[in-house]
């Protein structure tokens, strides 16, 4: 048995085990070819079957409507920010944009340099603790699309339900909650996401469009940056990411042969309630960040009294085992990032692990 971490990365992040071994057993001699995967033409058979069934799979288990495209990207989710409003933000429009956190800030901020953007509605006054209500969404009436961010990894909070935007495409930026839980897709006009947290390693980054937002973009941005590129090449106008996507096919067999996302997200709602209920049992020693309404089943943000024991508690922890709890610093504190392949064992060891803590030292 492999020596494996408690690991509760916010991103690149936990892989499963199995999918781990599966790559190693392939890694020098992929199906009998002679030949990684990594080190054969991208336009060969043997890799487009790899990657045509990932697009296959990610149809199958998220529910993707026959006309959505599924491309592989890459420049992350960040070059996704500069990406939706050079192709979709026409002259005399507004992008507008749902300020959840540090990921919807930066997100808005890459839509100001290309054109007009406006805030639909934000709770940064205080300090992104919470979704906004849908009821508060302000959506300007020449919107040439409405952002959100589904999830805030760094805050720590979740969108329940979507907004509905009528005719006015809804833009998700999932990166940190993808396939974590079941989707109705045609709400969306375009969902995009890094892979590097719940679908597999960093370097590929997923979109799911609906076909009319990427067939015919504005012949004045570069070829790379142009949806209608990608869309009508297959996702293989360039090198894609070869090894990456192999990887992510991987994961979404992981995903099926677990139940599909219904399932992981059940899973995923028993580990995260582990957590909360040792915050929400401890009487005020550890005090999650989000507001109770807004919180993910991804990323658990809490504080504890002091920072001296927020400092004890993550050098501690690493003694044990854990990896990746120190919070991001611009909320302090610890997060425990608790993606699809972060294990039910992984949670339950931090839930006793906090306890203990508290018995030691509260
Ligand atoms: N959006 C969200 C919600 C994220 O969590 C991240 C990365 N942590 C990004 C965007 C940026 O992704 P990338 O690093 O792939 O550019």
């Amino acid at each position: 048995m492999a020596n494996r971490a408690y690991n509760f990365n916010a991103g690149p992040a936990a892989l499963p085990l199995e999918v781990l071994q599966q790559a190693q057993e392939q890694f020098i001699d992929y199906a009998g070819s002679g030949m990684s995967i990594m080190e054969m033409s991208h336009r060969g058979a043997i890799y487009e079957g790899v990657h045509n069934e990932a697009q296959q799979l990610l149809r199958e288990l998220f529910g993707i409507p026959d006309n959505y495209k599924v491309l592989f990207l890459q420049g992350g989710a960040s070059t996704q920010f500069s990406m939706i409003p050079m192709n979709l933000l026409a002259e005399g429009k507004s992008a507008a944009y749902v300020m959840t956190g540090s990921w919807a800030s930066k997100a808005f901020k890459e839509a100001k340099l290309i054109g007009n953007a406006v805030e639909a509605a934000s709770s940064k006054a205080d300090q992104y603790k919470r979704i906004p209500a849908l009821s508060d969404i302000q959506i300007p009436e020449n919107a040439a699309y409405l952002h959100i961010t589904s999830n805030e990894t760094i805050e720590g909070t979740q969108f329940t339900d979507f907004p509905d935007t009528g005719d006015v495409p809804l833009i998700g930026d999932m990166s940190s909650d993808i396939l974590s839980r079941p989707v109705d897709i045609s709400k969306f006009g375009m969902i995009y996401a890094g892979a590097q947290k719940n679908l597999g390693p960093s370097g590929v980054t997923l979109v799911i469009a609906r076909e009319d937002l990427v067939s015919d973009s504005p012949k004045t941005i570069p070829t790379m940056l142009r949806y209608d590129t990608h869309a009508s090449n297959n996702s293989l106008y360039n090198t894609p990411p070869s090894f990456s996507v192999y990887l992510v096919n991987l994961m979404l067999k992981w995903v099926k042969a677990n139940g599909g996302v219904a399932a992981i997200a059940a899973a995923n709602a028993e580990k995260t309630k582990l957590i909360y209920d040792a915050i929400d049992g401890s009487g005020g020693f550890y005090r999650g960040f989000a507001d109770a309404a807004s919180r993910s089943q991804m990323n658990i943000t809490f504080r504890m009294p002091t920072e001296e024991l927020e400092k004890q508690f993550i050098k501690e922890s690493e003694q044990h085992g854990f990896v990746g709890l120190k919070g991001h610093r611009s909320v302090g504190g610890l997060r425990a990032s608790t993606y699809n392949a972060v294990p039910f064992a992984s949670c339950k060891a931090l839930a006793e692990f906090m306890a203990d803590f508290q018995r030691r030292n509260g």
